[in-house]
């Protein structure tokens, strides 16, 4: 018999892992804690749990799981079309904005193409450019911000797809608009940019990239119901894009990518405006409070503008352990090249209070 592995396409045999934040039930069972004592502020999910009403919708949705979902996502586009001011058929639902990106690879990745992105910037970028056998062009950050102008510069004739996460995760830092639209209208045109927005509700005020989409350039945005709406468990993102780009991503989705608990409950929370607005409010009051109490405790930290914050502990594992045994599980950053860091989501105000407590003896 042959070893089954050497039958694997070889980019899936050097597949790098991802590693998510640790689930909450995990911990509970490794180290015999008790679940309802554990928080988890390791995967920048919403302190303040799902929108209200989309848990309402979802409820009502639950009762009739025996059919299929809506494959073409009617209610949803509908919605979003009157959200945005575009076309429903500029939108494509994903099972996560995470399957989105690999959408993007399926239509455009090639082994041999390049695929420039920022470093350290969201791990799945690389991972889905390593999948489709194409290039990783790792440009690093510049005071923890994307350097839009070494981004560019890195373009060649190969380069099909550049990624742009403002803000940023793991820095929790942001390009302006002006500068993500200047950007977007001197690259060439072979060259298509994903705009991955999956905080951008946490901003005062979130770039508005839509004059790049009427001006007919290659550009997709990326939105997610994961952060501020509270419901990464169901599993929905959204692309936005012209309806050439958008058609291309349908082709390559599978029919029933989204299902129908999702889609009502997302239906719902882009309504619950209320729940947004509380969220945000919390969120800049949770990152003043930690940033006060890092400021306090003499720890650097990279200031954020989403719902997270990359602060540098010396050893990074070792606090990562520290935390996890007392109940706090918190995201270790060696994956991303920062072993003497982690990142830390905001909390509710006693959770970001007793994350403080807990890192203080780590650092003094
Ligand atoms: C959390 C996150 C997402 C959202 O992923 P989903 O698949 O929608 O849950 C996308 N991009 C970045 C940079 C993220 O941090």
């Amino acid at each position: 018999m042959s070893n089954i592995a050497d039958l694997a396409k070889p980019e899936v045999r050097t597949q790098p892992v991802y590693e998510p934040g640790k689930p909450i039930e995990d911990v509970a069972r490794e180290l015999g804690l008790d679940p309802d004592g554990i928080i988890k502020l390791a995967s920048n999910e919403n302190a303040l749990g799902p929108s209200p009403l989309a848990l309402a919708a979802a409820q009502r949705a639950l009762t009739e799981v025996e059919l299929y979902p809506d494959g073409g996502c009617f209610a949803l586009h509908a919605k979003l079309a009157e959200k945005w001011g575009l076309a429903p058929g500029q939108f494509v639902p994903g099972n996560g904005s995470n399957e989105i990106i690999e959408l993007i690879g399926h239509v455009f990745l090639r082994p041999g193409d390049e695929v420039v992105m920022g470093a350290p910037a969201f791990i799945v970028y690389k991972l889905i450019t390593l999948l489709f056998g194409a290039t990783p062009v790792e440009v690093p950050l510049v005071n923890h911000r994307h350097d839009l102008g070494a981004l560019a510069a890195a373009v060649t004739s190969r380069t099909r797809l550049i990624f742009v996460p403002s803000p940023n995760n793991p820095t929790g830092t942001a390009n302006t608009e002006a500068e993500l639209l200047a950007f977007a209208r001197a690259l060439p045109e072979h060259v298509i940019v994903v705009f991955d927005e999956a905080y951008a509700e946490f901003l005062e005020e979130a770039p508005d990239l839509r004059p790049l989409l009427a001006e007919g350039r290659p550009v997709i945005g990326l939105r997610t119901f994961s952060k501020i709406y509270g419901l990464a468990g169901l599993r929905l993102g959204y692309g936005y894009a012209g309806a050439e780009l958008a058609g291309l991503l349908h082709r390559v989705r599978q029919p029933f990518n989204v299902n129908a608990v999702a889609q009502a409950a997302a239906v719902a929370a882009l309504d619950d405006v209320e729940f947004v607005e509380r969220c945000r409010a919390t969120n800049a009051a949770g990152l003043r409070q930690l940033e006060g109490g890092l400021q306090k405790l003499g720890v650097e930290f990279v200031p954020s503008v989403a719902n997270f914050i990359l602060l540098r502990v010396g050893d990074g594992a070792r606090a990562f352990a520290e935390l996890q045994r007392q109940g706090v599980i918190l995201r270790p950053m060696r994956g991303y090249g920062l072993p003497e860091w982690v990142r830390v989501t905001v909390g509710t105000a006693e959770q970001n209070a007793r994350f403080l407590d807990l890192l203080s003896p780590l650092v003094s």
